[in-house]
């Protein structure tokens, strides 16, 4: 699902200033927050849906999220950034600024706004520069999509809803999917068969944990072959991911893994080390 930040603020927008009634209007925002939400899930989307008619699930092993786990980064400190920075336009004189100038500010960027309003002076100057501006849109698209800042007015200037305040404190951590937007060559690239290159399961990997993460998906075939079952059964691609990103020495270590039970663990783990050594 591609969208940016315009299309959020667009559809917020249309709903905000449609003739509908207010309780209309509520209903609408919150089907776009959960449409929004599911759309930046890094977990399984199937989970986030039938989350949403209030029903417990385990992870599908068939969505998108689940086959090819995204590559995600903790954004938490980046959005207390830019939450703060936020604050700070609010606290220097009540004002309101749009996306463009808050990630300047960000990113440290002199223009003439900056030098109007003297903005070089606020503490949250240039604190984000190690982030590309993509990168800054990105958080600010996926903290608008999770209610803690809002647009308001013509000019869509930002501003923080009540539930930042959780973010600012640290309460919050906020796993944000690694945007796709630029295509990178060779990122995806599609072979004939139409099958995507496997590199392209767990990005996120480094060369080493790629190496051991393609072992444990070949063993991972060969039992679920043995046993007559679909490969996600045996173990997700997410767990074979963090397996071998993690690289556990020991059954104990091994069951720290989040989606490595006791069964599993029991029928499969001096297996699965086994593997990652030889890897
Ligand atoms: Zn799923």
């Amino acid at each position: 699902m591609t969208y940016g930040l315009a299309d959020v603020v667009n559809q917020r927008r249309m709903i905000d200033e449609s003739p509908a009634g207010e309780d209309f209007k509520t209903i609408q925002r919150g089907k776009l927050d959960a449409l929004l939400a599911l759309a930046e899930a890094t977990d399984c989307r199937r989970v986030r849906l039938l989350g949403y008619f209030g029903e417990d699930s385990k992870p599908c092993g068939n969505c998108d999220n689940c086959l090819h786990p995204p590559a995600t980064w903790d954004g938490t400190e980046a959005a207390r950034k830019l939450l703060s920075c936020i604050y700070r336009f609010h606290q220097n004189g009540g004002q309101r600024f749009g996306a463009g100038h808050l990630i300047d500010v960000l990113r440290g960027k002199v223009t003439d706004k900056v030098t109007q309003y003297g903005h070089q002076q606020l503490s949250t100057w240039a604190i984000g520069a190690e982030l590309s501006e993509q990168q800054w849109r990105a958080v600010l698209r996926q903290l608008i999509s999770l209610g803690h800042v809002f647009t308001e007015g013509e000019y869509h200037t930002l501003a923080l809803a009540d539930t930042a305040r959780s973010v600012l404190k640290g309460e919050v951590q906020l796993l944000l999917r690694v945007p796709s937007a630029a295509p990178k060559k060779g990122r995806t690239t599609r072979v004939a068969s139409g099958k995507t290159r496997s590199t392209a399961d767990a990005p996120d990997l480094d060369f080493e944990a790629q190496q051991r993460f393609e072992s444990l998906k070949a063993w991972r075939a060969e039992v679920a072959k043995e046993h007559g079952l679909p490969a996600y059964v045996i173990f997700q691609n997410v767990t074979l991911a963090e397996m071998a990103r993690q690289h556990p020495h020991s059954l104990d270590e091994l069951a720290g893994i989040s989606g490595v039970g006791s069964k599993k663990l029991e029928a499969y783990g001096r297996e699965i080390l086994r593997v990652l050594d030889a890897s």
